[in-house]
């Protein structure tokens, strides 16, 4: 992936092209996005570039043999680290993202804007929590101390280290504070608090910024179909729940809380959950007066707009949390049924 392909934060390329450019490589930096905001394209294209044989005009050339190999994601001194679970996919006991890597390859190179929800899918542990077990220290480890096989850096990147463990934070530790020569770590983020803070306080961070509507429009229409798909599922699922609650239908809003149940894994149901939360962020920028940073296509506006209207004002910041209290429960096992007619239960009251 060129700095060219990335969509959106062209001052964060900027800066990455610029600190590649002036040879003072951070040997450990935390991009921090809110999902599906492009930090892995970043992380992609600035390992590309520092490792390109002919770049020119701050960006990687997009040809040459390193170039290549890293638009397959088969560079063999780039690294990818990213949580996993055992899962009919993989047979290995104690797996790590090797375990998994085929998998990876395909989803990152048909979409680099993926949600965590898309990696558990592509990786066949939906019904799971991903984790980065110490077995994964152990594998990077032996990785790095390995001599590169090529002349440029030797890169981990490493997608959610918050779902990393102290154990495993404690063997990468060293490895972390003083890398071997020409060697770098890239973590992303979507929650830096949960990030531990031995590993936090040892990297350069750096923000990604959420897309402008254009930009979103731009990664939508480059996804591949089963995203949009997904994206229509949810879409509809979170209209009839607001029109069935907004028109004072009790009946209707509980039988959309049995089908948010009903999504057939948990992580699907936490990533309704997300995008339900972000859905009611955009009508709370609407209420705001600020519809045009709320990101919203013109054949959704009018859905959006009559939502508004019809709510009282603290619908917006006590439904995002009563959402939120659901995704922490989803995590902890409380059944859905109960969970999600609870859910439509407090949104039917607070609306
Ligand atoms: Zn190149």
């Amino acid at each position: 992936m060129r700095f060219a392909d990335v969509i959106g934060n062209g001052a964060v390329a900027k800066a990455l092209s610029s600190m590649a450019d002036s040879g003072r490589v951070a040997h450990a930096m935390l991009l921090y996005e809110n999902e599906g905001c492009g930090a892995l394209a970043l992380a992609l294209a600035y390992v590309q570039y520092l490792n390109c044989s002919n770049p020119s005009g701050g960006d990687s050339c997009g040809e040459c043999p390193s170039c290549r190999q890293m638009s397959k994601l088969i560079h063999p001194d780039v690294h990818f680290v990213f949580p996993v679970n055992k899962g009919p996919k993989a047979s290995d006991d104690k797996p790590t993202s090797e375990s998994y890597i085929k998998y990876w390859r395909e989803l990152a190179i048909a979409d680099p804007y993926f949600r965590e929800a898309d990696l558990q899918k592509a990786i066949g542990i939906e019904s799971k929590n991903g984790l980065i077990a110490v077995a994964e220290a152990k594998s990077i480890i032996s990785k790095l101390s390995l001599t590169a096989v090529a002349d440029g850096y030797k890169a981990v990147i490493f997608y959610l280290p918050e779902k990393m463990n102290q154990e495993t934070a404690n063997r990468l530790l060293k490895m972390v504070e003083e890398p071997p020569e020409k060697t770098l770590f890239i973590f992303i983020t979507h929650a830096p608090e949960k990030v531990l803070q031995t590993i936090f306080s040892r990297c350069q961070s750096i923000r990604v910024l959420p897309l402008s509507k254009e930009e979103q429009m731009l990664v939508e229409e480059r996804r591949p179909e089963s995203d949009r798909d997904e994206y229509n599922e949810f879409m509809d699922l979170f209209s009839d729940l607001m029109n069935s609650i907004t028109s004072r239908d009790l009946s209707s809003a509980l039988e959309c809380g049995e089908m948010m149940a009903a999504l057939e894994s948990r992580e699907k149901q936490k990533a309704f959950c997300t995008f339900a939360a972000d859905c009611i962020r955009k009508i709370f920028m609407i209420r705001q007066n600020m519809p045009h940073l709320a990101g919203i296509s013109e054949e959704e506006m009018a859905f959006y707009e009559g939502v508004s209207e019809k709510c009282a004002g603290s619908f917006c910041t006590r439904s995002i949390t009563n959402i939120e209290k659901v995704v922490s429960m989803i995590d902890r096992n409380v059944n859905s049924k109960i969970l999600f007619c609870d859910l439509v239960n407090r949104l039917f009251l607070s609306i």
